[in-house]
């Protein structure tokens, strides 16, 4: 049995263990990843590739506002603006105008468009709509390259890959982190918990409590459409339908609150409720046909407040976390990677991630973002 010594263990080599593993070992460190699969192995080949900087805290739009301005400067990121126009309805349009005030205070271009001017996105039904926003530098990415990309980015500046290794056992002794697989023990002072929707399950393997659980989420595409759409990525808030076009066809999905655990497959009587709601807002969808073999699902990995758990363990030394992200961890990967290298080393992170710490649940500080 081989033993590796590390200055940080990352565990989890999907969009964000990757990143992570990067930025760290840009600073010198010396990084080793222990991923069970192969990169993207999780839920970073299973997204729908959106990327928006339209959220309603600080934390969230800096977050996705830096990881975007990143996407759009890498060569083969996938990064197209197509937009994220979200649909609100009446009842949370002033909620919506304040977020969008904060996010343009922040630098961000959103704006609020007329119906009309929403219509030349996307023909839809304003019927129990308060109003529309739109943010031009929001749109797509190609997750599982981003996250090979970063693996390469990782490898070329001296971070070791232990691929296809789960790890099974986690203990602290004398200082360092013993993370046991199959493959042998890596040891370090620092660990960083990149497991996606398994955080919850690797925090267990050292006794601690991280409330990050998976939920099944389905992504349903209709058949090929001539012509190709062009559509951004589209929120009816109302109904909780979301539709984007990917090359000739459309893709669809609405979260299923009660869908938690791990569910496996695709449940395909979901798309009846979801289709019945999709064509109240947009009737054109009425008379297309949908295609079992290009849809998909996967799982986001859910916190209480439905935002990452970033940072620190508190009175754990040397355990962070970056997991957790509830379903936004591809458009919030690359500038987590870069708070995260800080915080590995003791500085101040570039972004204040104090509202996402693991002692916001434990002083009751948690707050709401849209749960999308
Ligand atoms: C249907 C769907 C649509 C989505 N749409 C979007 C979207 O539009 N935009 C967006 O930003 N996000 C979206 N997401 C969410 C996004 O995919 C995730 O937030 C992101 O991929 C999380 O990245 P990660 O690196 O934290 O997790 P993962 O990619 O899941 O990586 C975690 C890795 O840890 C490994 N691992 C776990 N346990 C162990 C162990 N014991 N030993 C070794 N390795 C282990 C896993 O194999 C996995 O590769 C979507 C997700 C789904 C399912």
């Amino acid at each position: 049995m081989s033993t590796f010594n590390a200055d940080i263990v990352v565990i989890g080599a999907g969009i964000v263990g990757a990143a992570c593993a990067w930025r760290l070992a840009q600073r010198g460190l010396k990084v080793i990843v222990v991923e069970q699969g192969a990169p993207a192995h999780g839920s970073s080949s299973r997204g729908a590739g959106g990327v928006r900087a339209q959220f309603n805290t600080a934390t969230n739009i800096l977050l996705s506002r830096e990881s975007i301005a990143e996407y759009a400067d890498m060569p083969g990121s996938g990064y197209q603006p197509a937009g994220y126009l979200m649909l609100v309805p009446e009842a949370g349009w002033a909620a919506a105008q304040e977020a969008l005030a904060l996010q343009r205070s922040l630098g961000i271009p959103s704006e609020q468009l007329t119906f009309q001017d929403a219509q030349r996105f996307v023909a839809f039904d304003p019927s129990g709509l308060g109003g529309c926003s739109h943010c031009p530098i929001d749109g797509y990415v190609d997750p599982p390259t981003l996250t090979r990309a970063f693996v390469s980015q990782a490898q070329e500046a001296g971070a070791q890959f232990l691929l296809h290794t789960n790890v099974d056992r986690i203990e602290q002794r004398g200082g360092l982190w013993e993370i046991g697989t199959p493959a042998g023990t890596v040891s370090a002072p620092q660990l960083l918990n990149a497991s996606g929707a398994w955080a919850g399950q690797v925090g267990a393997l050292a006794g601690l409590d991280l409330p990050v659980r998976p939920a099944r989420r389905m992504v349903f595409a209709t058949l090929a459409l001539s012509p190709a759409p062009q559509l951004p990525f589209v929120f009816d808030l109302e109904s909780g339908v979301w539709i984007r076009s990917k090359g000739d066809r459309v893709l669809l999905g609405r979260a299923d609150a009660n869908d938690t655990g791990w569910r496996e497959d695709l449940d395909w009587n979901w798309l009846v409720p979801t289709l019945q709601l999709a064509v109240r807002r947009f009737p054109w969808l009425e008379s297309v046909g949908f295609d079992r073999q290009a849809s998909w699902f996967g799982y986001y990995e859910v916190t209480p407040d439905h935002q990452p758990l970033l940072g620190r363990m508190p009175g754990v030394d040397g355990w962070l976390n970056a997991c957790g992200f509830s379903g936004h961890g591809v458009m919030q990967a690359a500038a987590t990677a870069r708070v995260m290298a800080q915080e590995a080393c003791g500085e101040a992170p570039f972004i204040d991630i104090d509202p996402l710490r693991y002692d916001r649940f434990q002083r009751g500080t948690a707050v709401m973002d849209m749960q999308l």
